[in-house]
C-alpha cells in the first residue's frame, strides 16, 4: 500500500483503543496506515485502562475532543452506561466495540458484527438458510450468533464447554430477532445432529490461539466431516489446528484476520464519513500479513 507521510501538528484529530491489555494490538497498523494512505491528519493509539477507571476514560477522552474509540476486554459492556446512544444492532448486542463522538458524547456501535460479516462476504461465505455451528459463547460468540440470526441461517447450533452461557446467548438471540432458530448444546452433543448435512462451522472459542496451536477444541474427525465451511475468528497462528482438521476433512476453512480487518476499517468509516475502497482494504490486508511475517 503506497502510504503518504503522517503528520502530527496542531489539527491532528485522535482515536485509538482503550481496553485491558493492550500492548498486544494491531489497531494502530490498520487506522495509522488508512490515514496515511488517504493524507488524513488523524493518529491512533492504544490506551491501557486500569479496570474500574473505563467511565473517567470516555469522560477525559471526550474533554480532549478525541474523534473515536474502539473498545475490547474487558469493557464492551461496562462502557455501555457511559454513552450518549447506540446503534440498533450494538442495543440489541449489549456490547459495543466502537465509540463514535456526536455532540453530547459518544454513541456504541458493534463493528465485531459488521467487520465478521463483510469478511464473510468476502471469502464468499453466506448465511442466509444455512445451518449454523457455532464453537463458544463467549463475547465473540455472541457477535457471531447475532449476526447468523440477523441474516437469516436457517438454524443456529452454539456449542459450549459451559452449556449454561451456551442456553443464556441462544435465549438472548432468540428474544432479540422473535426466532426460535438458535439452540444450545454440549461440546460432545453436535454427535446427535445425525449424519448427512453438512454445515457451516464458526470457531468462537480461544482454544487453538498462539502458542496452543496443536489444539483444537473438537479433535475428533468426525466432527470435522460434518463441515462443508470452518471459520476460525482466531488469526494467530495464522493456520491454525481447527482450519487443518475442517481442511483434512475435506472442507474449506478461513482465519480471523479479515474479520480483525473489516471490524477496523468499519470503525474508521464511522469516525471518518467515507467508505473505505476494496482494493485499499485488499492492499492493508496485505499489510498486516506482512506485520504477521506471513
Ligand atoms: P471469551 O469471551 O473469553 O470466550 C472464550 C470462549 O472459549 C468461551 O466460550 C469458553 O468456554 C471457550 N473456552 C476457553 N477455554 C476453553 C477450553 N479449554 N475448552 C473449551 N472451551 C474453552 O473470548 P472471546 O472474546 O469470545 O474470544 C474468543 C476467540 O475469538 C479468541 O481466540 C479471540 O482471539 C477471537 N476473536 C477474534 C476477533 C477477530 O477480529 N478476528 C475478534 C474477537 C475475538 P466457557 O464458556 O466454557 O468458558
Amino acid at each position: 500500500m503506497q502510504q503518504e507521510e503522517q503528520r502530527i501538528d496542531g489539527h491532528t484529530r485522535v482515536c485509538g483503543l482503550i481496553g485491558n491489555p493492550v500492548e498486544h494490538t494491531m489497531s494502530p497498523i490498520i487506522h495509522n496506515t488508512l490515514a496515511k494512505k488517504e493524507g488524513r491528519n488523524l493518529i491512533y493509539v492504544p490506551f491501557h485502562v486500569e479496570n474500574g477507571r473505563v467511565g473517567e476514560a470516555v469522560k477525559g477522552a471526550f474533554a480532549l475532543n478525541v474523534l473515536g474509540l474502539n473498545v475490547t476486554v474487558p469493557y464492551k459492556s461496562e462502557v455501555l452506561e457511559h454513552l450518549d446512544g447506540m446503534d440498533g444492532m450494538a442495543e440489541k448486542i449489549g456490547a459495543v466495540n466502537t465509540l463514535v463522538r456526536t455532540d453530547k458524547g459518544y454513541k456504541g456501535y458493534n463493528t465485531d458484527v459488521t467487520g465478521l460479516y463483510r469478511a464473510m462476504c468476502s471469502e464468499g461465505i453466506r448465511l442466509e438458510g444455512e445451518e449454523i455451528l457455532i464453537l463458544g459463547a463467549g463475547g465473540a460468540a455472541r457477535a457471531a450468533a447475532f449476526l447468523c440470526a440477523s441474516k437469516g441461517a436457517k438454524k443456529v447450533y452454539i456449542l459450549n464447554r459451559t452449556a449454561e452461557k451456551a442456553g443464556g446467548v441462544a435465549e438472548e438471540v432468540n428474544r432479540a430477532f422473535r426466532t426460535e432458530c438458535v439452540r444450545a448444546m454440549r461440546m460432545g452433543d453436535y454427535k446427535n445432529l445425525g449424519t448427512g448435512r453438512k454445515y457451516l462451522a464458526i470457531q468462537a472459542t480461544s482454544v487453538g490461539l498462539y502458542p496452543d496451536k496443536e489444539k483444537a477444541v473438537i479433535m475428533e474427525r468426525e466432527f470435522y466431516e460434518m463441515i462443508h465451511t470452518g471459520f476460525d475468528l482466531i488469526y494467530k497462528p495464522f493456520r491454525t489446528k481447527f482450519m487443518s482438521m475442517v481442511q483434512e476433512a475435506g472442507g474449506q476453512a478461513f482465519h480471523g484476520l479479515k474479520m480483525l480487518l473489516y471490524q477496523g476499517i468499519e470503525a474508521y468509516e464511522l469516525w471518518n464519513g467515507i467508505a473505505v475502497p476494496e482494493e485499499d482494504a485488499l492492499a492493508l490486508y496485505r499489510t498486516l500479513l506482512e506485520y504477521m511475517g506471513i
